[in-house]
This record gives structure tokens, C-alpha cells and sequence, in this order.
């Protein structure tokens, strides 16, 4: 899942960027409100974390003028302790959450995951098929209650494709959604990637759950698909 953090403390932003990558998230990071606006305006984002004290343009302002394009993205608004109007004044502004500073990692973490669940219309936090278990909290994975090792990339491309298990994922959308800007979309990696991550889910079973639709993407299903 890809997140942009819109922050202007780089010590907070390198921690959180620092944390949400080592779970497997691609991050975009901003550093004001402007740049942060652009690319939330141009950019795929499954949420952004949004500080609400921010140079040039406000994380209120950024969410009212996000809001007034069709841009949905979940938010989760940042706000300093005891400061009871930026709750206000953000969740007004379209926040669908907010975090009081200082927080404690897990708990934004937890937030974050809670809001891409809820915007992918998703109730448990397990995300499973056939036998296959995902936990995105825990950061597991199991087949047949075998655990399985896999690289954050790995286990992000995993995670989008149970998010819309039976829907076809295009190629473009597994690198909006698992890398961050700086990605070289021309670059095979993405195959690279589905063909470790197939091995390590399917190959000693029977049953074949990732499935490439030639010219079209990929899908995770417990039947083959029909193309
Ligand atoms: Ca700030």
C-alpha cells in the first residue's frame, strides 16, 4: 500500500517514513503543504498522513482543497496535543481521522490500516483466501498454517491483490499502489517480484491462487480465471 506523509519535522518524518517502510509501505514524503497538495492531487495514494502545522499551505487547507477535487484518499490528520480546533476544524476539512502528538508508532499503524480496510471495503483485518492467511498488523503470512517468509515488497504486492482478490490488478496499478515516486516503471521488477512471490504461495500446492492474465495483469482467486 503507498502512503504519502505530508510532515515538516524531518526527524518525525524520517522516523515514520523509517517505520511504515520497514511494514512493507511505499512512502511518498512532503514537507509542506503545497508539495504535499500536488502530489496527493497527481499521485495514487491507498492514505496520507497529514500534519496539520505546516509551512506555506495548512494540513486543513490541504484536505478542504483535496476534497474539492474527486480525490477521496483516506486522511489521517496530525494534530498537536490539547489543540481541540485542529480536530475540529480538520475532520470538517474531510480528515476521516486524527492522531494527537506524540504517538506511539503501532497506533498510527494501526489507524492507517484501519482506513485503507474501510476504503476497500474490507470488515476483518485478516485477509484470507483458500488457505492463504494475511494478517497486515501482524505483518504474517500462512499457508495451511505454515508460516511463509516474505520481503516487504513482496508482501505489499500480496496485500493489493487479496484487497481486490477476484479482480484483475494491472500491472500499472501493483506499481501505483506498492512503490513509491521515484520507481522506474519501465523496469521488470514488477515480474521479478510475481514470480518470487508466486513460488513462495503456490508452489507446493495444488491449488494455484496468483494467476497472470497475459497483456492484462494479475489476480488472486481460488478459481482460474476466465480470459
Ligand atoms: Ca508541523
Amino acid at each position: 500500500m503507498r502512503i504519502l506523509l505530508i510532515e515538516d519535522e524531518k526527524r518525525l518524518s524520517h522516523y515514520v517514513k523509517k517505520g511504515l517502510t520497514e511494514s512493507g509501505f511505499a512512502v511518498d514524503t512532503a514537507y509542506d503543504g503545497e508539495d504535499g497538495l500536488y502530489l496527493a492531487k497527481e499521485e495514487t495514494y491507498d492514505a496520507i498522513i497529514l500534519d496539520v502545522m505546516l509551512p506555506k499551505l495548512s494540513g486543513v487547507e490541504v484536505c478542504k482543497q483535496l476534497r474539492a477535487t474527486s480525490k477521496n484518499t483516506p486522511v489521517i490528520m496530525l494534530t498537536a496535543r490539547g489543540e481541540t480546533e485542529d480536530k475540529i476544524s480538520g475532520l470538517e476539512s474531510g480528515a476521516d481521522d486524527y492522531l494527537t502528538k506524540p504517538f506511539v508508532f503501532a497506533e498510527l499503524k494501526a489507524r492507517i490500516n484501519a482506513l485503507i480496510r474501510r476504503n476497500y471495503h474490507q470488515t476483518s483485518n485478516n485477509l484470507s483466501i483458500s488457505d492463504l492467511e494475511v494478517d497486515p498488523l501482524k505483518h504474517t503470512v500462512k499457508r495451511s498454517k505454515i508460516l511463509i517468509k516474505l520481503t516487504p515488497k513482496e508482501f505489499a504486492i500480496l496485500e493489493l491483490l487479496l484487497r481486490r482478490k477476484d479482480e484483475v490488478v494491472t500491472r500499472t496499478q501493483v506499481i501505483e499502489h506498492v512503490w513509491d515516486y521515484n520507481f522506474d516503471s519501465m523496469s521488470n521488477v514488477v515480474d521479478v517480484f510475481m514470480g518470487t512471490l508466486r513460488k513462495k504461495i503456490d508452489r507446493s500446492h495444488k491449488i494455484k491462487l496468483i494467476h497472470t492474465l497475459h497483456g492484462v495483469g494479475y489476480m488472486i482467486s481460488d478459481k482460474p480465471p476466465k480470459v
